[in-house]
């Protein structure tokens, strides 16, 4: 890659260190100032094995950060009730600050029961309806890591968003969706698109910024995009695959995430200072 290729970069690995170093110096705050150690639980159900490496890196961040990582780990079949009961049980421990269920969980199990049951004041990975709602008004919550970390890096680059016309490829009440809310209240124009999406190409043709979460390697060409435009690829597909044809959308693009070390760093690392945040609050600390 040339040096003009280079300078596209929206470097995700280097804000991810920055903020996982505030979060560090955060955590040693807390802990001397309540000799607590701010602890994120981390809910795991059944043998999906990509789940288990994510949830690894998870708790590997937890630890470099100097928090307690607690990991719960279910066999699968485990029942929506049974899961419900765990998650009600670190709902009420007190030495748990936040709790993360990592999905996709098991087919069988209501994946929303199990969500609703977390505490929005433990709720660090934004997945309660509590906590999507608030994210849509524009009020304080742990919003979903994913887009707030997308939030940090658009803002990091200065990418301007008041009046842009921003597209979003993607419905996920994880990404997408809460992804068009934090746009819509920065006074962007949100076009959100999803699999039953008429003419998609000549929409994002018309995006300043692109927001790709589609879970489709390299799904976006680069003959769709926009000269000038910011491209924010969120997608993690097997083999470390975007959802965008990064060769084909170097070129016209002003900005670009690379996958990895784009979207993926700043996930963790938004997880990692929202457990601070949650530990600092429930301690009454700053
Ligand atoms: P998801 O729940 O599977 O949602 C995918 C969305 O893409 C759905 O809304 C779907 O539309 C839409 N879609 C599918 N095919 C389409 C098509 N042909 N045209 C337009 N839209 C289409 O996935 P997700 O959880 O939001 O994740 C999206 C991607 O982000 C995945 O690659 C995932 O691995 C990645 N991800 C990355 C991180 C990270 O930290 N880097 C975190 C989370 C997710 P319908 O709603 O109509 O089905």
């Amino acid at each position: 890659m040339d040096n003009t290729h280079k300078a596209k970069l929206m470097d995700g690995t280097a804000l991810a260190a920055r903020v996982l170093d505030n979060a560090r110096a955060r955590v040693e705050r807390i802990h001397a100032d309540t000799g607590v150690i701010p602890t994120l639980a981390t809910v795991l159900v059944g043998d999906d094995p990509a789940s288990a490496t994510y949830v690894r890196m998870k708790r590997k961040r937890c630890e470099d950060a100097g928090m307690k990582s607690l990991l719960l780990d279910l066999p699968h079949g485990t029942s929506t009730e049974e899961l419900v009961g765990e998650i009600n049980r670190l709902a009420v421990d007190e030495t748990v600050h936040g709790i993360l269920i990592q999905h996709p969980v098991p087919a069988p199990i209501d994946k929303r029961a199990a969500f609703e049951a977390i505490p929005p004041e433990k709720d660090v990975d934004g997945v309660t309806s509590s906590t999507i709602g608030r994210v849509i008004l524009g009020m304080p919550a742990f919003a979903s890591c994913t887009p707030k970390g997308i939030m940090q890096l658009l803002d990091e680059y200065n990418v301007e968003l008041d009046g842009s016309h921003a597209v979003v490829i993607g419905r996920s009440p994880i990404l997408g969706r809460p992804m068009a809310s934090m746009l819509i209240n920065r006074h962007a124009t949100v076009t959100l698109c999803h699999s039953r999406t008429r003419s998609l190409p000549s929409l994002v043709r018309n995006a300043d910024v692109l927001i790709a979460a589609v879970g489709k390697p390299r799904f976006v060409k680069g003959g769709w995009i926009k000269v000038g435009a910011t491209v924010i690829d969120a997608g993690y597909n097997p083999g470390n695959i975007g959802d965008v044809d990064f060769e084909g959308a170097i070129e016209p693009c002003s900005l670009i995430t690379p996958v990895p070390g784009g979207v993926g760093p700043m996930t963790i690392a938004t997880l990692i200072a929202q457990t601070a945040e949650a530990a600092a609050q429930q301690l009454g600390v700053d």
